[in-house]
Formats: C-alpha cells, structure tokens, sequence
C-alpha cells in the first residue's frame, strides 16, 4: 500500500481550514485536474481521484473529526477499530458537489446522474426599453433587440452536418454517465461520472454541423416587437413566455423579462397612477379667480381657480391620471398652483398696485418697491 498524502496537504490547506475553505479549494482543484479536460494523463487521473477523496472526509464533520484523530487508520478495515470501524469509508458515490462542477464545465446544471437527454428549459433573457412618460400611460409597443440562444437552423439543432446523424454513446448506450468500481484501499469504491467519450452528451457526433460547430444551438440578436401595456411605471418588468433562449432536447424556452425605464417628463410628475402638475398663476388670478388652461395626459383642459386662492393649493382633475395596469379607469391628475409674484412691473403697474396697498390699508407700502414690508 503507497504511503498516503495527508488529506489537508492535497487539498492544499491547514489542519484548521474551515468548511468553506476546503470546500473552495476542492472545488478549484477538482476543476483543474478534472480527468475529462487532460485524456489519456493518467497523473492527473490518480491526482483527481486523491482530491475527491480527501474532499469525501474532510466535507464531513463526522469523518473529519476521526480523521483529524486517527489520521488514515480511521478508515482501514484492517487497522482494528472493531467491526465495521467507523463505516469505513463509503466511496465515491456521494459528492454532492461533483455535480456542481460537472455543471460548470461541461454546461448542464445538475446532478452528474441527471440524464443529459432529458429536456430542459432554455434560460431567461433580459432586456430594457425605453418609452415616454405618455407611452407609459397609454401604452405601446416597442421593437426590443434580444440576444438569446436559438436552435441552429443549419442542423435544427441536432448538431450533426446536415444528412448525418449521431451515434448513440456505445460507453454510456447514452446515459451520459458511466458507473465504475475500483478497487480502493478501503475496499469497493463506485463512482458516477460523466461518460468521457462523449463528454456527458449521451450522443458522438462524427460530422459536426458547420454552423454551430455540433453545439445545435448558435447565439443571436433578434428583434422582438413588445407590446406595452397601458399604465406601465418605471423599474417595471413584463415577462414574455417562451421568448428566451431555446430549450434542450423538447424543453421549452425560457422567458424574456424586458424592464421598462420611462423617461422624466418635463411637466407631469408621477405618484402611482397620479399625475402630478405645478402650475404657475398670478396674484390677480389667485385673488380675483380666473379660468385657466392647463396641460394634462389628453391635452389642454380648463381648471377654474376660485376667488382667493392661496399659493400651493393643491386641485384634482379626476380621471386625468395614469390607467390602471390591470382593470379599468384611470387615476387622477392634481395640479398645485404657484402664485407668481410680479417682477419688472412698469410705473403704471405700481401705481394701480399702490392703489390696490392703499385700498387694503397698506400705508406702509414702498414707492420705490412693492410691499416693502409685509404686514403681519
Ligand atoms: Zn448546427
Ligand atoms: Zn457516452
């Protein structure tokens, strides 16, 4: 029997590594020494099956703590630890984790034990639109660019130049995985794995469609026409149903979530479904009243300031809001009133406004200002 490596050493850590460290080292260390991305490097192999093999106790409280005792004797059948010693060691069936970086470096997420054939939903794509604060309220439909993943046209997806087809995986019969038992030190060993004569695909492509270099699938920009429904806000997403990338082997598409950003409007402020309004009037119009215009979402409307109005008064034009998204009607706009203090008057001007100061008992005001000092 070779003389052992500490589990530590091949892991590249210390006696006291936490749970997360040794679990970022296995899984960097797996990675790179993954038997399927260096064939034939039987080193490489041996060194693959060691980090498993130290990431299989050193991952588990209860196995790591013996270990940390009795180093490898914890788990030798022959090192006289009574029957059974401590459950020995149980293979290399149970690597939650394998499938993790299975997943990352052939691409299907997973478990290594998934068949690779099982359909499987394509991703979800994302992309923005840009609309008015009007095209919010009242709806449009926009042109959205989507760079997603299709089936290839050349192959239909098959992955095989066109007139050929694949050949079902003779070492898998096209699972994908391959089981194997060794013989270990502790005894019978069985591991999963993805089959590597045909890299978990299940399928051995001899003439690879030119296209999509035997992927099946090629990435593309596509132009989408959205539909953007009335009453949409700012930040918000619409999800489209089977508009994202393509699906494999039957599953169906993922989605495509757009996120609308609506641009300030230079008038209208937006709260909800309200529409918020600053409208500048002046003195005489907020003291004697007036009939005023001002813009809404359908155009100019009339509003009818009362007599005496006081600045920042605050009017409710109802149904002249933003649609409700889902059901009917609309919200409300409601337009404040700035009441606009006269700059620049001419001589005329003050002098009727002196008139006006003098009417209201006003003595104190100015002739070389207008209300010099406020009373109260
Ligand atoms: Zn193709
Ligand atoms: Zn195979």
């Amino acid at each position: 029997m070779a003389e052992k490596r500490d589990y530590y050493e091949v892991l590249g850590l210390s006696k006291g590594a936490s749970a997360d460290e040794i679990k970022k080292a296995y899984r960097k260390l797996a990675k790179e020494n993954h038997p399927d991305l260096h064939p034939g490097d039987k080193a490489c192999e041996e060194r693959f099956k060691e980090i498993n093999e130290a990431y299989e106790v050193l991952s588990d409280d209860d196995k790591r703590a013996k270990y940390d005792q009795y180093g490898h004797a914890a788990f030798d059948p022959n090192a006289g630890f009574g029957a059974g010693g401590f459950g020995g060691f149980d293979g290399f069936g149970g690597f939650g984790d394998l499938g993790d970086i299975f997943g990352d470096i052939f691409g299907f997420g997973g478990s290594t034990r998934s068949n690779p054939n099982a359909p499987r939903k394509g991703e979800s794509v994302r992309a923005s639109v840009n609309i008015s604060f009007e095209e919010a309220a009242f709806g449009c439909s926009k042109d959205v660019s989507v760079g997603r993943i299709e089936d290839c046209p050349d192959c239909k997806g098959t992955g095989c130049a066109p007139g050929t087809t694949a050949e079902v995986c003779p070492d898998c019969k096209g699972s994908g995985t391959v089981r194997t038992t060794q013989r270990t030190p502790f005894g019978m060993a069985q591991s999963t794995g993805p089959c590597g004569k045909c890299r978990g695909t299940g399928r051995i492509i001899h003439q690879p469609c030119s296209k999509c270099r035997g992927m099946g699938k090629i990435r593309r920009q596509h132009k989408l026409n959205v539909n953007i429904p009335a009453g949409i806000d700012d930040g918000q997403t619409i999800s489209l149903h089977g508009q994202g990338s393509a699906g494999a082997n039957g599953g169906p598409a993922g989605d495509l979530l757009v996120t609308v950003i609506v641009r300030p409007d230079s008038r209208f402020e937006r709260d909800g479904n309200s529409v918020l309004l600053e409208q500048e009037i002046s003195f005489s119009q907020a003291a004697l009243g007036a009939d005023i215009e001002v813009p809404t979402l359908d155009g100019k409307v009339k509003l009818t300031i009362p007599e005496g109005t006081q600045p920042d008064t605050t009017f409710r034009l109802r149904g002249k809001g933003i649609p409700y998204l889902r059901g009917q009607g609309r919200g409300d706009q409601f337009v404040t009133v700035r009441v606009n203090v006269p700059r620049g008057m001419s001589s005329a001007q003050k002098e009727a406004l002196r008139n006006y100061a003098e009417a209201m008992g006003e003595r104190e005001a100015r002739s070389g200002g207008i209300f010099g000092r406020k009373k109260k």
